[in-house]
C-alpha cells in the first residue's frame, strides 16, 4: 500500500454521465427549476410541497442511476492508496461504486432529517417524502440537504481532510459554489492538484494540471497515471 493520500473533491460533473444533470450547464436552472424556488430555506417556508416534489424527482433519478467509470476508478484506487472522497453531490453513486470513505458536504438525497432536531437523520424508504411525514418528536421531515444560504456543517471536517492530501483531484466542479469551492485552498502547499473537467475552470491562486476530458474518460486515465507515478 502506497503511503500517498489522495483526496477526490467531486462535483455534479462526475455524475453527469450517469444521467444526473449539473445545473451550471443549463443556465442556472436545476432540471427546469429555479434554485430560489426549491433549494433555499425561504422556498421551504413558502412552499414545502414544491420543495418536496422537486427532491422526490431528484431521488427517483438517483435511484435509477448507476455509477459510471469515474466513480468506479476512484473506488478501485483504494487497493493501492488511502483514498478519501469529499463530494458536493447528494447522490450515493460513490458509495455504490465501492468507495468506503465519502464525506457529503451538501447532504444526501436518500436521507431525511427532523426539522426540530438536525441530529435526527433517517433513510428515506422509496422515492417519496411527504408533508405529514414526521420524526419521532412529531416534527416534519425535510430532505437531508444543505440548501443555498444555509451553513455547511461538514465544511471544517472536509477542510481537515483536504489538508492531509498529498494529491488532490477535483472532478466535475465549476468551483463556483461557495464555501465548498474554497476547499481547494486547504490543500498543503506541496500537494499536487489535478482537475478533470471538459470545460475551463478557474480557481484563483491554485496551480493544477487540467485533464480536459469528461469524467468517465479522464478519471480512469488519471488513476492509471497515479498508479504509475506513486506505486
Ligand atoms: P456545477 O453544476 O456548478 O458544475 C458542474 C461542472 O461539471 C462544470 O464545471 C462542468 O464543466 C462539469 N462537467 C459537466 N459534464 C461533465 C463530465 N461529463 N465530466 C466531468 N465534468 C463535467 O456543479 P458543482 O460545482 O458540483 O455545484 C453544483 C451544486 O449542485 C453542488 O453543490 C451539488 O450539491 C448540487 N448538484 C448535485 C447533483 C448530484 O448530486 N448529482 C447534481 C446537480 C447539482
Amino acid at each position: 500500500m502506497s503511503p500517498i493520500r489522495i483526496v477526490f473533491f467531486t462535483g455534479a460533473g462526475i455524475s453527469a454521465e450517469s444521467g444526473l444533470r449539473t445545473f451550471r450547464d443549463s443556465d442556472g436552472l436545476w432540471e427546469e427549476y429555479r434554485i430560489e424556488d426549491v433549494a433555499t430555506p425561504e422556498a421551504w417556508a413558502r412552499n414545502a410541497e414544491l420543495v418536496l416534489r422537486f427532491y422526490d424527482l431528484r431521488r427517483e433519478q438517483v435511484l435509477k442511476a448507476s455509477p459510471n467509470a469515474a466513480h468506479e476508478a476512484i473506488a478501485a484506487l483504494e487497493d493501492s492508496f488511502h483514498v478519501q472522497v469529499v463530494t458536493q453531490n447528494i447522490d450515493d453513486l460513490h458509495e455504490r461504486a465501492g468507495s468506503s470513505r465519502v464525506l457529503h458536504l451538501h447532504g444526501e438525497i436518500l436521507k431525511a432529517r427532523s426539522t426540530a432536531d438536525p441530529s435526527l437523520v433517517f433513510p428515506v424508504n422509496g422515492p417519496h417524502l411527504r408533508t405529514g411525514d414526521k420524526c419521532p418528536k412529531g416534527s416534519q421531515l425535510r430532505p437531508h440537504i444543505v440548501w443555498f444560504g444555509e451553513e455547511v456543517p461538514l465544511l471544517m471536517p472536509a477542510a481537515a481532510l483536504v489538508a492531509q492530501a498529498d494529491v488532490l483531484v477535483v472532478v466535475g466542479s465549476s468551483l463556483q459554489v461557495y464555501p465548498a469551492a474554497g476547499l481547494v485552498h486547504s490543500a498543503p502547499a506541496q500537494a499536487t492538484i489535478h482537475l478533470v473537467d471538459p470545460n475551463t475552470v478557474s480557481a484563483q491562486g491554485v496551480r493544477f494540471t487540467h485533464w480536459k476530458e469528461k469524467a468517465s474518460l479522464g478519471v480512469p486515465k488519471l488513476a492509471q497515471f497515479l498508479r504509475k507515478t506513486y506505486t
